[in-house]
């Protein structure tokens, strides 16, 4: 019994193998002319003020129209991108599109929102990411302070004087730059002191399960304290629940992001959700 078992596992594993190799090579050859195709897309996602529930940002966060294997989220596809080295252009057709995505709302009179960018540490060695950034924001005519960037804590530690200089000219241009999932990619905190960053975005992972742990209490009000005093600000990622955003708002959080309070969606539907910005609706 248990060596049918046994064999059983075994098959199961060996045909999950061939698919994946299968879906892998699938994706991989498909990244190469999904750019030139058109094939993929940015959904948006609502940041909101903690305290007035107001949304002032956008994240910005990529998805790919597969031809057969239908809507892709990144987690299928970005780090096959950066082991082939994809991740460059594809980076460069994000930034493209959200900067000219964002000024075309403000262009309807929308109200001024900041839309944040996904920044592979892959971008930052090819070195012109100053280059794409700058054209991006010129192509567009974006305001500068109306871009975010985000990037994680590895690509921080990895070759960290060419990136400072890349994150310091950027910043004097204006541009906003966050530590995404912060807290969980590198023990050290060190580069906080060389890198000057404006927030942190608060890792999922501590603010799931924030009203029944404790210690991920503990860790969030660490992190808003550790932020208020290097002056930075805090945004909670993975929202998905009135009782967590209570939570976060005693935590002292200043903004929020998550299911509750909006999922990622397409350009058209953020739209309206700004126009209800502007025009709100009055209480029945
Ligand atoms: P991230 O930057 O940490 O983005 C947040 C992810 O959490 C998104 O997944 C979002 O849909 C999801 N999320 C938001 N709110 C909730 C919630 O309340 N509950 C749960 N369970 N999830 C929530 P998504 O869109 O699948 O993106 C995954 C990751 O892929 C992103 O994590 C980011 O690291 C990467 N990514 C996305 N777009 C880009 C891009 O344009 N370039 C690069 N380099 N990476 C990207
Ligand atoms: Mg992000
Ligand atoms: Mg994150
Ligand atoms: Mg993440």
């Amino acid at each position: 019994f248990a060596k049918d078992a046994g064999r059983n596992t075994y098959r199961f594993f060996t045909e999950q193998m061939n698919a994946n190799a299968d879906e892998y090579l699938r994706i991989r050859t498909g990244l190469r002319q999904a750019l030139e195709r058109g094939e993929f897309l940015l959904h948006y996602q609502p940041q909101i003020v903690v305290d007035s529930g107001r949304v002032i940002g956008a994240e910005a966060l990529i998805r790919w129209n597969h031809p057969e294997l239908g809507l892709l989220a990144p987690g299928r596809f970005i780090s096959i991108a950066e082991d082939s080295g994809l991740i460059v252009p594809i980076g460069e057709w994000v930034l493209g599109e959200a900067c000219r995505q964002c000024a075309a709302w403000q262009a309807e009179g929308l109200p001024r929102i900041t839309i944040a960018v996904n920044l592979s540490a892959v971008q930052f060695k090819r070195g012109d990411l100053l280059e794409v950034v700058t054209r991006a924001l010129r192509q567009s005519k974006l305001d500068p302070s109306c871009l975010e960037l985000e990037m994680t804590e590895s690509a921080l530690v990895k070759d960290s004087s060419t990136v400072m200089k890349t994150v310091e000219r950027l910043k004097s241009l204006g541009v906003i730059f966050s530590i995404d999932d912060f807290g969980t990619g590198y023990s050290s905190l060190a580069y906080l002191k060389q890198f000057k960053v404006d927030k942190l975005k608060i890792d999922q992972s501590f603010v799931r399960e924030i009203t029944q742990s404790a210690s991920d209490a503990a860790i969030v009000t660490a992190i808003v304290a550790l932020a208020r005093s290097l002056g930075l600000k805090t945004v909670a990622e993975g929202i998905e629940s009135k009782e967590v955003l209570d939570c976060l708002r005693s935590c002292g959080c200043d903004e929020a992001q998550g299911y509750h309070l909006g999922r990622p969606m397409p350009a058209g539907a953020f739209a309206e959700i700004l126009r209800r910005v502007t025009n709100p609706q009055p209480v029945q």
